[in-house]
């Protein structure tokens, strides 16, 4: 028997010892600051007695100990931005916040192997100035979340963004993990002494470790290598959109035809009417009077725009090159309602799809809001209802109208608009994403988003679209498996994490 077993948790112990580890001013018990953290963009339960923020490695290590000796829970966080997925929220009750934003160190950085290594608390926002002080060729894929989110938090949730590196986790190498006992291990070759090649081989020699880490509750990670795409030397942002539901269907599989060949090599996506409307404005209270949004409004704002857009980037080594890529996409979404059109060429330059990050997606959360987006959005503060529902879906016109057809008719089921796109990171699968936009100063509208979400992710699980991401909204959604996994990742986290402090009750293992 452990010295530990059978003990119960003594909070106050562990935050005497954390005190000392990390220093008074470093664990934060101000009851405003715990009511913020355990406040996310949905309705949560969970109470956060405090917050621990570690400096560096050796700190996380000591923390972690000081967790597993009394036997107190912790939740990482990077950045705490993870909107739309629970937050800072922990997922078990009476959870210590580990907010990891003092380790922002940029911790190495190559411009002729295009990568970069950092700690957790580095940011979009942080990565890309760093990247543009350098007058580096290369560039850090963004997301349409929050510029202050953290690299390491999104790639290990398996985040999605924009250009040729849209999915993140493949494009990272040479985690360094500390485990709640306190061991630190390093993947791929950064293990060995002195590896020159650790930022650049992915695989090291022996078992693959870094997905361990991912979605999961085994270690945290304190240290991430992130490759960079190159800045190509002429790019073209394209656009089109589409009235015929059936027409889209054909688009799809046509375009997944390009990504497969090459003709498109970066993230593109589709999406529809209602997230475009969410994304440029708030819901027009004034003209409706009430949500949800009737049809003749819909279809008044559609006139302009469609049913769905498509967009995304053609890129190319020069105009020429990329004069025969326009030729190939026009044919492909020839008929479209609102026809193909190009931006500025854009030469050796920076935009959205090539590192520059934005708050415009932001907009979406505050959506049904009756008070205004205020200059510096944050979602959890102001009371915004927001829930992402994001599912897996192989890349064809068949099985992205039967997935969207179900995200289409649940939320209006609900009383939600359907906000809805399908994001094609890949020439095989897309993700269909759906966001549950709502005011949660409006009565009863928590409840019924939740319950949408358990609707929506039950009727795509039964046609065969799982999630991806599965966030705090989906404890208790995520469907029984059919085989032996369960009982095999139960083993693999005792493993791990004996005392079971890190992170209890995530969807998982
Ligand atoms: C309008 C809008 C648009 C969005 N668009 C996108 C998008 O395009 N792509 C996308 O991917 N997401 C998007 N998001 C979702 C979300 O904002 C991002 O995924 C964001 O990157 C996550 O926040 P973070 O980096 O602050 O992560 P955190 O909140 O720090 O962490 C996220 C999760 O990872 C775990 N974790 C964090 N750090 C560690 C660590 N060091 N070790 C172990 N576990 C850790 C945490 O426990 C938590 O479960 C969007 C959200 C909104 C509201």
């Amino acid at each position: 028997m452990s010295e530990t077993e059978g003990k119960a948790p003594d909070l106050q112990a562990a935050l005497a010892a954390w005190r000392e580890a990390v220093g008074e001013a470093h664990v934060v018990v101000d009851p405003e600051a715990l009511e913020a953290a355990r406040t996310a963009t949905f309705a949560t339960t969970q109470t956060i007695p405090a917050i621990v923020r570690p400096a560096d490695t050796a700190q996380v290590q000591a923390c972690l100990r000081i967790a597993s000796a009394h036997r107190v829970p912790v939740y990482p966080v990077s950045a705490g931005r993870n909107w739309g997925y629970g937050s800072r929220v922990p997922p078990g009750d009476g959870s210590v916040l580990l907010d990891l934003g003092r380790m922002n160190r940029v911790v190495a950085y190559d411009e002729q192997l295009a990568y970069i290594t950092v700690e957790p608390g580095v940011t979009f926002r942080q990565a890309a100035a760093y990247l543009r002080e350098r007058q580096s060729s290369n560039f850090i894929t963004t997301i349409g979340g929050s510029p202050d989110a953290s690299l390491v938090g999104n790639a290990l949730e398996r985040g999605d963004g924009r250009g040729p590196h849209a999915d993140i986790f493949q494009h990272v190498c040479a985690l360094e993990a500390v485990l709640p006992t306190g061991e630190r291990i390093e993947t791929g070759h950064a293990r060995f002494p002195d590896s020159r090649a650790a930022p650049v081989f992915r695989w090291g020699l022996g078992p693959v470790l870094d997905g361990l880490f991912s979605q999961s509750s085994l270690g945290v990670v304190t240290r991430m290598t992130f490759w960079l795409a190159r800045k190509q030397p002429w790019l073209r942002e394209f656009v089109c959109a589409v009235n015929d539901d059936a027409q889209l269907w054909t688009f799809v599989d046509r375009l997944q035809a390009l990504a497969l060949d090459g003709t498109l090599k970066g993230s593109f996506f589709f999406w529809n009417d209602i997230k475009a409307y969410s994304v440029t404005q708030q819901f027009p209270y004034a003209a409706v009077g009430r949500t949800p949004l009737p049809d003749w409004a819909r279809e008044k704002f559609r006139e302009g725009f469609g049913r769905w857009a498509i967009s995304g980037t053609l890129t190319a080594p020069d105009a020429e090159f990329g004069a025969l890529l326009e030729k190939r996409l026009a044919r492909a979404l020839e008929g479209a309602f609102r026809p193909l059109s190009f931006g500025p060429e854009v030469l050796d330059g920076e935009g959205g799809f090539q590192g520059v990050p934005s708050e415009a997606n932001l907009a979406m959360t505050y959506w049904r809001k009756r008070t205004p987006q205020p200059e510096d959005p944050n979602p959890d503060r102001d009371r915004c209802g927001f829930i992402w529902c994001c599912v897996a879906v192989p890349f064809t016109g068949q099985d992205a109208k039967r997935a969207t057809d179900i995200a289409d008719r649940v939320p209006r089921l609900f009383g939600f608009e359907p906000n809805l796109a399908l994001l094609a990171f890949s020439p095989r699968c897309v993700y269909l994403i759906t966001a549950l936009a709502y005011d949660r100063d409006a009565k009863g509208e928590d409840t019924r988003a939740q319950a949408c979400y358990r609707a929506l992710t039950r009727e795509l699980a039964d046609a065969g679209y799982h999630l991806t991401r599965a966030g705090l909204q989906a404890q208790g959604a995520v469907p029984a498996v059919r085989d032996d996994s369960t009982a095999v990742r139960r083993r693999l986290k005792d493993a791990f994490d004996p005392q079971g402090i890190l992170a209890p009750g995530r969807s998982e293992p």
